[in-house]
């Protein structure tokens, strides 16, 4: 059994403009210990899936359909106080913002401390020794004394490695992280990272990644799922997504990587900007930005490329998968690009 299987969530958001479509029938699973990479634009529907996963989307959203089995319970299924149990204890949410996860008010050790007297039923005394050895494991040096610390006394990197701790305070199965190093500088992304890494290995701890950045998958993750206007454009493995990309929208977001050597200014984007959710386009929702559409991609939906099972496009529409297959063909050849990865 997966750790978490979602199937056909479907998310909308009833707006003064229109319905909002964030999330579009999506399916995907994570196994036990597995390092999930979920990348796109912003407006993908990455941080809304993510939500659903906690159960907090909140008015005007609302989860339309679908089921998020996590250790086969569907989780859309439980009670409040079932779900409230989950969230922490067995699922835990790190978000791109430490500062606000940081009660400025509480010691950081105090803080993490009572995360695990809440989550453990420890006593002060044991809640206060596994705080310290939860700072020390994250890379905070000279824990006991960081202890009483409060959250401003600690850099921006500091605050989120405390945040990383509170989060495996609990010890969850499945640990969402979004977009957890986007405010923080390159250097200290790189080693918050590695220990991210290094930490989900030795607790065992599933992780679903949200990022904008193709490096940062690359760094982390097993296998990573594209997400476009709502739904996965394609699912892979990381290293035969960034040597093989399939989908065109996948191909632009890898040119837009710098590659090996050159500077920021040569760094392609895709033209373009996310198709407006409450009236997406037809057919395929990548078409008006996609250098290889043709009239079939106005009329029909594309296969999800590359699911689970391998590289080969599913689906009933075997001319159209073969289609978009061959135009990424096409587009990978006149493609120049070296995948940096760290
Ligand atoms: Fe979509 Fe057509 Fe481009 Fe494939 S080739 S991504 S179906 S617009
Ligand atoms: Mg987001």
């Amino acid at each position: 059994m997966a750790l978490l299987e979602v199937n056909d969530l479907t998310v909308k958001f009833y707006t003064q403009e229109g319905v909002v479509t964030a999330v579009d029938d999506l399916s995907y699973r994570i196994e036990r210990g597995e390092k999930f990479g979920v990348v796109g634009e912003s407006g993908a529907g990455k941080s809304v899936t993510a939500l659903s996963l906690m159960r907090l989307i909140e008015s005007p959203g609302r989860i339309e359909s679908g089921e998020i089995l996590f250790k086969g319970e569907d989780l859309l299924e439980m009670s409040e106080e079932e779900i409230r149990d989950v969230r922490g204890n067995e699922i835990a949410m790190i978000f791109q913002d430490a500062q606000t996860a940081l009660n400025p008010v509480y010691t950081v050790g105090e803080q993490i401390a009572e995360a695990v007297r809440h989550h453990l039923d420890y006593d002060d005394e044991e809640a206060r020794e596994r705080t310290i050895q939860l700072l020390d494991t994250v890379g905070i040096p000279e824990a006991e004394s960081r202890y009483s610390d409060y959250p401003h006394e600690f850099s921006g990197g500091m605050q989120q490695r405390a945040v990383i701790a509170m989060a495996l305070s609990c010890d969850p199965d499945l640990l969402l992280c979004d977009e957890p190093t986007t405010a923080l500088d390159v250097t200290i992304e790189a080693q918050i990272l590695e220990e991210l890494e290094s930490l989900a290995d030795e607790f065992d701890t599933a992780i679903q990644l949200i990022t904008h950045d193709l490096g940062v998958v690359a760094e982390v993750c097993d296998r990573v799922m594209v997400m476009y206007a709502g739904s996965p454009v394609e699912k892979a493995p990381v290293e035969e997504l960034y040597y093989d990309p399939k989908h065109p929208y996948t191909v632009g977001l890898m040119s837009s990587i710098p590659r090996v050597g050159d500077r920021r200014e040569r760094l392609q984007t895709i033209p373009g900007t996310m198709p407006d959710l409450v009236e997406l386009p037809p057919g395929c929702s990548f078409h008006p930005r996609c250098p290889y559409a043709e009239d079939v991609c106005t009329k029909r939906e594309p296969p999800l490329l590359n699911p689970e099972t391998g590289r080969d496009a599913s689906g009933t529409d075997a001319e159209r998968a073969a289609a978009c297959l061959e135009y990424t063909g096409e587009l990978q050849e006149g493609l120049d690009y070296e995948v940096e990865i760290r």
